[in-house]
């Protein structure tokens, strides 16, 4: 048999390697900015003519290049960033491959001028598909500038399967933005079609951020900053109240460089459970350092996908300081009282930077602790006269009329106070004016406005808090039913509480299996109100069900089926209720929504009531 295996020619080869590298106008974009990068260079213009079908030009001050290397920079595997399979894994540099200027000279019209800062004249070298049309020494600026024309000229099925012109400009932008984010300091330009459509000067990471979404994303934006021994973390993440429903503001940069991490991105997702309305993604831009060594960048030819040598580690870093952020933002000032002059709380402003928050913060603060409470009470008399930074502080202020005593352990909680006086919670001079609007919000001024809070979702936050702290640590205290009360279920729904009778004694319930699919009902937690067993069972069979596939964790599922079971209706409060309601909401991890990431808290603007009553 004759021999039948031949060598491909290297224009060959270069365009099979291109259609891994280059898939479409955006990828020659991202290719050479990010070589622009590489050099050094401090301001870099992006010029695009029809989406980048018939022009792409970049045009950098950095290194530039002595005229051999000109030359060399378009063979595969030329690269000036690494020497050796070491090296891979000191990469500091966007490029290392050596194979972007050859790929998209394999496919286009290319032209360069490079000139190094300490020559008097530069090159200019035009290359076609992969062959060398001209090269001649050049009175260029320092810098280099590259044009890429006709792409895929010589490929006519990939030309063909570009998409229509706002398209591919998408895809550019995005690529541009990427880079740009990944390089604040760095000054960059953008112009299509002979307009500069966006100009960002060399700024920080927040102003960067800003110059690109717009001055609005400024208010969205919570700092994170963590710095362990497996990595640091940097950057921001979003305002729940702020995210969308599709992808878009989700960056993730390793040592400046943008990645997709999809595992990691879950992360952060999940930091944001219980908080977010469901299926709102969550907008975040997080930088990691991470040392060169333990990473692995070259696992794709686009280099958007790292492998983290410790990823679980980080996973449960980045997950814990988005947590950490997003608490802190909870309790940073975004209500203000009116409490009639009885403290001076300055009225947050929305343009200012948030301050990263020093506040204080307890993790372990259990907000249905009776002692705690008390002390907050005291600490008030010390100190009723000086200013509030934080909504904990100036929420003392509320129930603290002096004279109150603390009430019983029963008056605390909701649904057994009917007739009881209401000690702690009494309503004094002091005490902001609380109403009910059609039994379902309660309306209290604040400084800059009018706050509604909606009681329901406010009822199921707090007894959502309060039953997951009582399944973790058993604390749950059972009333026990005047009669018990037997119930007979369908043989699924009785394996299903099977499952759930020893999480449910946590909480309080009292609950005896009699098997053949009938429990007997003792008791049930001491605050779910006027309890009907079988009927609270049953709405917690139902509620359970309902959240079953949204929510992995069986105590959390557990306790929001419970506190949704269990939560007041639209129902009648006096005013000793609302405020039990108020003030037990402020005293909860995440006041501002209910488990199932429903908004608890709106504030009308005094501006937005002025403006109706024009
Ligand atoms: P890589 O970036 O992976 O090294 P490229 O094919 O993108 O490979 O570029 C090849 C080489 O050409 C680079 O290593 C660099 O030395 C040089 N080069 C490319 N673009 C520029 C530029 N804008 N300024 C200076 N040198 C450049
Ligand atoms: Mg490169």
């Amino acid at each position: 048999m004759p021999d039948i295996i031949e060598l491909l020619p290297d224009s060959v080869a270069n365009q099979i390697a291109a259609g891994e590298v280059i898939q479409r106008p955006a990828s020659v974009v991202k290719e050479l900015m990010e070589n622009s990068v590489d050099a050094g260079s401090s301001h870099i213009t992006v010029i695009v003519k029809d989406a980048g079908k018939t022009l792409i030009k970049v045009v950098d001050n950095g290194c530039g290049m002595s005229e051999t290397d000109a030359r060399l920079s378009f063979e595969r595997h030329s690269t000036s960033k690494i020497h050796s399979a070491d090296d891979l894994f000191a990469i500091r540099t966007m490029g290392f491959r050596g194979e972007a200027l050859a790929s998209i000279a394999a496919i286009a019209e290319v032209e360069m001028q490079s000139r190094p800062h300490e020559e008097e004249l530069g090159t200019s070298i035009v290359i076609r598909g992969s062959r060398l049309v001209s090269q001649e020494p050049s009175a260029c600026s320092a810098g280099t500038a590259i044009s890429v024309k006709n792409l895929f000229f010589n490929v006519p099925a990939r030309r063909k399967f570009l998409k229509k012109n706002t398209t591919e400009l998408k895809h550019i932008l995005t690529e541009f933005q990427r880079v740009a984010l990944a390089c604040p300091e760095t000054e960059f330009s953008f112009h299509h079609n002979n307009t500069e459509i966006l100009h960002l000067p060399p700024a920080n990471l927040r102003q960067r951020i800003m110059n690109v979404f717009g001055k609005n994303i400024n208010q969205q934006l919570i700092d994170i900053k963590t710095q362990t021994g497996v990595i640091n973390i940097q950057g921001f993440t979003g305002k729940p109240e702020f995210a969308k429903k599709t992808f878009g503001e989700q960056f993730f940069f390793v040592n400046n460089r943008f990645m997709k991490h999809p595992y990691l991105h879950k992360a952060v997702q999940q930091a944001y459970e219980k908080i977010l309305p469901q299926d709102a993604i969550a907008s975040y831009f997080i930088y990691f350092e991470a040392d060169p060594s333990s990473i692995d960048i070259n696992i794709h030819p686009t280099k958007t996908e790292i492998k983290f040598e410790n990823e679980q580690a980080i996973w449960q870093i980045l997950n814990a300081s988005v947590k950490e952020a997003l608490g802190k933002y909870n309790i940073t000032p975004s209500l203000d009282f009116d409490t009639q002059g009885l403290i001076d709380i300055p009225a947050p402003d929305r343009d200012r930077p948030l301050k990263s928050p020093e506040i204080p913060v307890n993790f372990d603060y259990n907000p249905f602790e009776e002692e705690k409470t008390y002390k907050r009470k005291e600490e008030f008399h010390k100190t009723g006269s000086e200013k509030y930074e934080n909504w904990e502080e100036l929420y003392k202020g509320f129930h603290s009329a002096p004279g109150n005593e603390p009430a019983s352990k029963s008056q605390t909680d909701m649904g057994d106070k009917e007739g009881g006086s209401s000690g702690l919670f009494e309503t004094t001079l002091c005490t902001p004016v609380l109403m009910q609007l059609k039994n379902k919000y309660i309306l209290t001024p604040v400084k800059s406005g009018l706050m509604i809070v909606d009681q329901k979702r406010a009822h199921e936050r707090i007894l959502f808090e309060k039953y997951y702290g009582a399944i973790g640590s058993g604390s749950g205290i059972a009333q026990q039913n005047l009669y018990p009360v037997s119930i007979e279920l369908s043989s699924a729904d009785y394996a299903l509480m099977d499952e759930l009778l020893g999480d449910m004694a946590n909480l309080g319930f009292d609950i005896r299996n009699l098997g053949h699919n009938t429990l007997v009902v003792y008791g049930c937690p001491a605050d779910t109100g006027e309890c009907n067993p079988k009927e609270m069972i049953e709405k917690l069979l139902q509620e359970y069900k309902d959240t079953a596939s949204v929510k992995e964790d069986i105590k959390e599922k557990l306790a929001l089926s419970v506190a949704r079971a269990s939560s007041v209706r639209n129902k009648g409060l006096s005013p000793e209720e609302m405020q039990e309601i108020i003030d037990k909401l402020f005293a909860c991890q995440m006041p501002n929504y209910s488990p199932g990431g429903k908004p608890i808290i709106k504030i009308i603007k005094m501006e937005e009531i002025e403006k109706k009553l024009k």
